[in-house]
C-alpha cells in the first residue's frame, strides 16, 4: 500500500471511528430507554391488544421500540406475525437458559419494531426458572446486558395474566406500569390486587416503579355502564387514568388473526385512531421523551 493510500485509509477509520462515538453521544444524551408493563392479573382486558398497537404506534411515530411478550400464551407474538411453528427460541431461553437477547429478538412488519417472542414452551421454562438464583432479576439483567437497548427508545412488556414470576421480572425490569381495565362491572375492584403489587414491588425490589397510568379498554358509548365505570374510575385514580379511551372495536379484534396489528389491518378504524393517540398521550405524559429515528 503506498504511503498515501495508507494515510486515506487512516482517515477513513477515523472517520468511522468518531462517528460511532458521536453516535454512542446521541444516543447517551437521550438517556435510557423507557421500559413499561403492561400488567392486570386478570385475563381478557386487552393488555396484548394494547401493548401490540401502542408499540407499532411508537413505532409508527419514529421511535424505535422493543417489544417483549411474557405471556406463554403468544399472543403478541402470532399478533405480530409470529404464530407458533415460525418462532425459535425466544423470551424462555433469555429468563432460564441465558440466552442473549440479540440471539432471539426478531424484526416484525413494522419498520422499528423488534420483538423477543415468547417461546413455544414459556411454561415449562418458568418452571425451571422457580429453582433458579437470582430469578426475579433475569429479564432485567438480560437487557442491561443487551446492546440494543441503547438503541431503542421505548420497551414494551406484555406481563401474563397473572401476578405470578414471569409478571415479577416485567415489574423489575421496568420503571413505569400502564394497567389495561376493561370498562365493565367491578372494574375497580380487580385494580387494586395490581396496584398493591406494583407498591409492594417498589417497596421491597424495584423503587424505581411506578404506576404510570391506567388506560380504560373496550368502552362502549352505547352502553351506559362504560360511562359508569369510566367516572368511577376517573373518580377514584383522578390524572393517572388515561384520558384516551379504548372502544370496543371490531377491527380490534379481527386484526390478530391476520398476524397484524390493527393499525396495519385497517388504519383507519376507531380502534387504530385511538392507539396513535394513546401512544401520542404517553409521549406527553412521559415529558422529555426519548426520541430515538427508528
Ligand atoms: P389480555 O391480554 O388482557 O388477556 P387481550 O388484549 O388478549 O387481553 O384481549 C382479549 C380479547 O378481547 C381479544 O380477543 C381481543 O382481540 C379483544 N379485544 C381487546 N381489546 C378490544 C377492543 N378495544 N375492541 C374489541 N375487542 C377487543
Ligand atoms: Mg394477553
Amino acid at each position: 500500500m503506498s504511503a498515501s493510500s495508507r494515510a486515506r485509509a487512516m482517515i477513513e477509520q477515523d472517520r468511522a471511528l468518531a462517528a460511532r462515538s458521536a453516535e454512542a453521544a446521541r444516543l447517551a444524551a437521550m438517556g435510557p430507554a423507557r421500559i413499561i408493563a403492561i400488567a392486570n392479573q386478570k385475563g381478557g382486558v386487552g393488555k396484548t391488544t394494547t401493548a401490540i398497537n401502542l408499540a407499532t404506534a411508537l413505532a409508527a411515530a419514529g421511535h424505535r421500540v422493543l417489544l417483549i411478550d411474557l405471556d406463554p400464551q403468544g399472543n403478541a407474538s402470532t399478533g405480530l406475525g409470529l404464530p407458533r411453528n415460525a418462532r425459535g427460541r425466544g423470551v424462555f431461553a433469555v429468563l432460564a437458559e441465558g440466552l442473549p437477547i440479540a440471539d432471539a429478538v426478531r424484526n416484525t412488519l413494522i419498520p422499528g419494531l423488534s420483538i423477543l417472542p415468547a417461546d413455544p414452551d414459556l411454561t415449562a421454562g418458568e418452571m425451571e426458572l422457580v429453582t433458579a438464583t437470582g430469578r426475579e432479576k433475569r429479564l432485567k439483567d438480560a437487557l442491561d446486558a443487551w446492546p440494543g437497548l441503547l438503541g431503542c427508545a421505548f420497551v414494551i412488556i406484555d406481563c401474563p395474566p397473572s401476578l405470578g414470576l414471569l409478571t415479577l421480572n416485567g415489574l423489575m425490569a421496568a420503571q413505569d406500569v400502564l394497567v389495561p381495565l376493561q370498562c365493565e362491572f367491578f372494574a375497580l375492584e380487580g385494580i387494586t390486587q395490581i396496584t398493591q403489587t406494583i407498591e409492594a414491588v417498589r417497596r421491597r425490589l424495584n423503587p424505581g416503579l411506578s404506576l404510570h397510568g391506567i388506560v380504560l379498554t373496550m368502552y362502549d358509548r352505547r352502553n351506559n355502564l362504560s360511562e359508569l365505570v369510566a367516572q368511577d374510575v376517573r373518580g377514584f385514580f383522578g390524572k393517572k387514568v388515561y384520558e384516551t379511551v379504548i372502544p370496543r372495536n371490531i377491527r380490534i379484534s379481527e386484526a390478530p388473526s391476520h398476524g397484524k396489528p390493527v393499525l396495519v389491518y385497517d388504519f383507519k378504524s376507531p380502534g387504530s385512531q385511538a392507539y396513535i393517540r394513546l401512544a401520542a398521550e404517553l409521549v406527553d405524559r412521559l415529558g422529555a421523551a426519548p426520541s430515538r429515528a427508528a
